[in-house]
């Protein structure tokens, strides 16, 4: 069987803790590769290596350092097929969407050859008798980010573009479940031009992510994943002195006024509720139809088009809308929320439980499921089901859909579909969540915009990408200085004030 290495100074070294991972194709259930599970020592390892190689780096000029970035977009482009394959047969995604998983990720790739622009500083002439002040951005040395297993090429991306942009070494935690893209992707970073050492995979589990955590020399931590993670990251990597943002899960809510367009809300909802087999912290869990006929008629509307769904392997020679979920877990844990919808009194219109595929029966395939009359109370209300399934809740008006939304624990994403003005505003302004649609599905900033949840689902300061990326990756440092220096004054005892 394959066995995954770890990426460390520009070679592929194998694993010496003795502790493995299966790596499964979630659409056979066969597994494909072992993963080494990385001990301490052997972060430590890497650590030592990205020190070593992390100052010349830094000191490289920022345009050349942009110039590795415009060669990573061409190879990007050129090994996009292979990517996308790679890709999907460790995570189950269709290719289209493997596609748009590493276009993504590439963008915001794209966005980091500006870094020259974003890297400057600020200076003030003549800021007193002789004084000049300035500000530079500065590197923060060894950085580190753990990634989730939903968007293998993009997260990373995400993390690693600006951390290597403005000067960091970079090692990277992927996700256990698919390993295979992370290290693709930094064999193409270096060759794009970028030192050994300064970007490497360390794989791993907890273990990694503690020996991250407690590392004296790592300077940051970027997280993406669930929120009880999220939370054990950040709280124990600020504890540990570091610099952290980390970004949980999600229960995103699209409300559906009178007045919208049922045909656009119908194309929307199926798409961002089953796409990706809803394995995506950006996918609409909840719909929220304001008014009992606006209900009757999403349902009315909806429910066969979620039973025409295609589910298949990426492998499929037909058009497939979705493919399997990751793990046989994951299918329990989803199969076990529908059985607790149905028993706690919502009305299963769609039930995809029994779905099965010829050929693929070992495979972690769930059918679509479509819930209508669901009550705040219910667990698959509550709850980040992360599956193909979309819980239907009934509001008598716009202000019941806003409090709702407002009220739940995850503050990702949310849309509304509307053809009014000032209720489209009027919810922008207030809504409590980070990344809102009018009209759009799946709010996801593009590169030069941030992106990032409230409440709940992101922890820190800043976001992903877009300019809050670089100030996440760098230090301020504000020089004063005086010219001529010998300019004497005496002694002066009080602070400094340009009165
Ligand atoms: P996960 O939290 O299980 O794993 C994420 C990472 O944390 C992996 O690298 C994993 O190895 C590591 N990890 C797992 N258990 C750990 C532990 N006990 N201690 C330390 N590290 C641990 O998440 P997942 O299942 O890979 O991804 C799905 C989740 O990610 C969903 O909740 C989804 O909403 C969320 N997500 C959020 C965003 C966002 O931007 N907010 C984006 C994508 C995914």
């Amino acid at each position: 069987m394959h066995e995954i290495k770890h990426y460390l100074n520009g070679e592929h070294v194998a694993g010496t803790s003795g502790r493995f991972a299966d790596v499964f194709n979630p659409a056979t259930g066969d597994v494909i590769a072992k993963v080494p599970l990385a001990s301490a020592s052997e972060m430590d390892q890497a650590v030592k290596f990205a020190g070593a190689a992390q100052p010349a780096w830094a000191a490289m000029n920022p345009q050349r350092r942009a110039r590795v970035m415009m060669k990573m977009v061409d190879l990007l482009h050129r090994d996009m097929d292979k990517l996308a394959e790679a890709l999907s047969k460790e995570h189950g995604k269709t290719l289209p969407d493997a596609k748009g998983d590493v276009i993504r990720g590439l963008e915001v790739v794209e966005y980091c050859i500006g870094a020259p622009q974003l890297l400057k500083g600020e200076y003030t002439d003549g800021a007193g008798p002789g004084i000049d002040m300035y500000s530079m951005k500065q590197p923060l040395g060894v950085t580190a980010g753990v990634t989730p297993f939903n968007f293998p090429a993009m997260i990373p991306m995400w993390m690693f573009a600006p951390a290597l942009a403005a000067g960091n070494a970079f090692i990277l935690k992927p996700s256990e479940r698919n390993p295979t893209v992370p290290i693709m992707l930094a064999e193409l970073f270096e060759e794009a031009g970028l030192p050994k050492g300064v970007l490497q995979v360390v794989n791993g589990d907890k273990e990694a992510v503690d020996a991250i955590i407690q590392h004296p020399v790592i300077q940051s931590i970027g997280f993406v994943g669930s929120t009880p993670i999220a939370e054990y990251i950040y709280g124990n990597g600020c504890a540990a002195g570091k610099r952290v943002q980390a970004f949980g899960g999600a229960k995103n809510h699209a409300i559906i006024m009178p007045d919208a367009d049922m045909d656009q809300v119908v194309d929307a909802l199926i798409g961002a509720g089953y796409g990706a087999a809803g394995e995506r912290c950006m996918a609409i869990s909840v719909a929220v139809p304001v008014g009992e006929d606006t209900a009757d008629r999403l349902i009315a509307a909806l429910a066969p088009r979620v039973e025409s769904l295609k589910i298949g392997p990426y492998t499929s020679e037909d058009d497939v809308d979705f493919g399997p979920v990751i793990t046989p877990e994951a299918k329990r844990k989803i199969l076990g929320l529908v059985d607790s919808g149905v028993e706690q009194g919502a009305e299963l219109v769609v039930d995809g439980r029994n779905f099965s595929l010829q050929g693929y029966e070992n495979g972690n395939f769930v059918g679509a499921c479509l819930f209508d009359n669901v009550t705040t109370d219910m667990d698959i209300y509550k709850t980040e089901i992360f599956g193909p399934v979309l819980s239907t809740v009934r509001a008598k008006t716009y202000e019941e859909a806003v409090g709702m939304t407002m009220d739940h624990e995850y503050g990702n994403g949310t849309a509304i579909f509307t053809r009014d003005g000032d209720t489209a505003r009027d919810f922008a302004s207030r809504i409590n969540v980070g990344m809102v649609g009018v009209n759009v599905p799946i709010p996801v900033p593009l590169a030069y915009h941030t992106f990032g949840g409230w409440k709940k689902s992101a922890f820190g300061d800043l976001n992903q990408h877009g300019p809050d990326a670089f100030k996440f990756y760098t230090r301020t440092k504000t020089v004063t200085s005086r010219w001529p220096s010998g300019t004497k004054e005496g002694a002066d005892f009080s602070i400094p004030t340009m009165g």
